[in-house]
């Protein structure tokens, strides 16, 4: 065989390769997301379709949360490119709650790194309600998670600063960083709360009992109650969601928030603990990581495609908003959004 006929052979073989190579990568990639339209349809259908259901009740165990509009439902979701989408009610506020655990712990993970986490509080499920005594029992404070109660005010209580102030106004600043504005607390849902927050001053003495808290518990407990009674409406939460979305890169105003390489970790702690005993539930049926709230809203991330959040008080037995789920169900199945779904091969 002559030589220009052997590298010719060589090349073809060559391009053949590449080209397998090619097709194989694009049959196990995920799905890109549906054009501007397309999106828009998505919100304003699951919009829609579920601004009349009535089902459910507001959280009525912090007094000022039974006060809360039970018709309020906003929807918003921002792409990792920054564009937003919304349909609803975008200005009422309500109560961030549990949904600012996941950034609590982000921060945490920022200042000492994600092992800190993973050795004070764990990273599991409890298996146990979010405010549970026995789960603090089971383990001695261990085995379970920054987004149950002991481990969130474990959490709030691992933040970095000199003093009271110093250490709110760093989490408030980060918060506000996620959202692309600057945030503030609701006074009322704090005040109430903080006359009502007996329970998890006790699991926060538990905590400090079992060496998982090193300063003051009731400091932490008092800074918990605060974060969780930050003011957020539905595009706040989903640029939060979308930051998370985009590797801790907020895509709205293009800042960078958090450690890129801890996001992982914090969506897998959500997609594990997000939505109370009912996670392994919402997984299954979405595949996102997600954290809910008992103020009403509930964020979902598609990494590396959006992220989505939907406002609406009224919560189902769990603790969860009802047309939240329904709603970021329908949206994340029309745009693609499970991250466990590949184009078959
Ligand atoms: N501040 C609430 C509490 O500690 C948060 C509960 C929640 O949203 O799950 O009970």
């Amino acid at each position: 065989m002559n030589r220009s006929v052997s590298l010719l052979s060589r090349a073809s073989v060559g391009l053949l390769a590449t080209l397998l190579v090619l097709c194989c990568m694009t049959g196990a990639a995920r799905a890109a997301l549906p054009d501007a339209a397309a999106i828009q349809a998505a919100i304003d259908k699951a919009y829609e379709d579920y601004k009349g259901l009535e089902e459910g009740a507001v959280a009525d165990y912090i007094p000022a949360l039974a006060k809360v509009d039970p018709k309020v439902y906003g929807i918003a979701l921002v792409t990792t490119d920054g564009k937003v989408y919304t349909a609803g009610d975008l200005k009422t506020q309500v109560s961030i709650q549990s949904i600012s655990k996941v950034f609590t712990m982000a921060k945490v993970m920022d200042e000492s790194g994600p092992q800190s986490i993973y050795d004070n509080m764990g990273v599991d499920a409890t298996g146990q309600v979010f405010n549970s005594i026995v789960a603090v029992e089971q383990y001695k404070g261990a085995e379970m998670n920054a987004l149950v109660n002991p481990g969130a005010i474990a959490a709030t209580g691992m933040v970095k600063g000199e003093n009271y102030d110093a250490i709110w106004n760093s989490l408030l600043n980060y918060y506000s960083e996620f959202a692309g504005r600057k945030l503030t607390v609701l006074e009322d849902v704090y005040k109430s709360e903080a006359e009502t927050n007996q329970r998890n001053q006790a699991l926060a003495m538990l905590m400090y009992a079992y060496g998982h808290i090193e300063g003051d518990p009731l400091q932490a407990t008092d800074i918990y109650t605060r974060q969780c009674s930050v003011g957020v409406n539905a595009q706040d939460l989903a640029n939060m969601a979308a930051t998370l979305a985009n590797a801790g890169k907020n895509p709205v105003t293009g800042k960078r928030v958090a450690t890129a390489e801890n996001v992982p970790e914090i969506l897998a702690v959500m997609a594990t603990a997000g939505l109370y005993d009912d996670s392994g539930k919402w997984l299954y049926r979405t595949g996102l990581p997600a954290k809910s709230g008992v103020g009403g809203g509930i964020i979902a991330v598609s990494p590396g495609k959006f992220g989505i959040a939907v406002i609406s008080p009224p919560l189902d037995a769990a603790g969860n908003s009802i047309r939240a789920q329904e709603a970021i169900a329908d949206i994340s199945n029309a745009l693609g959004g499970n991250p466990y779904v590949v184009q078959a091969r």
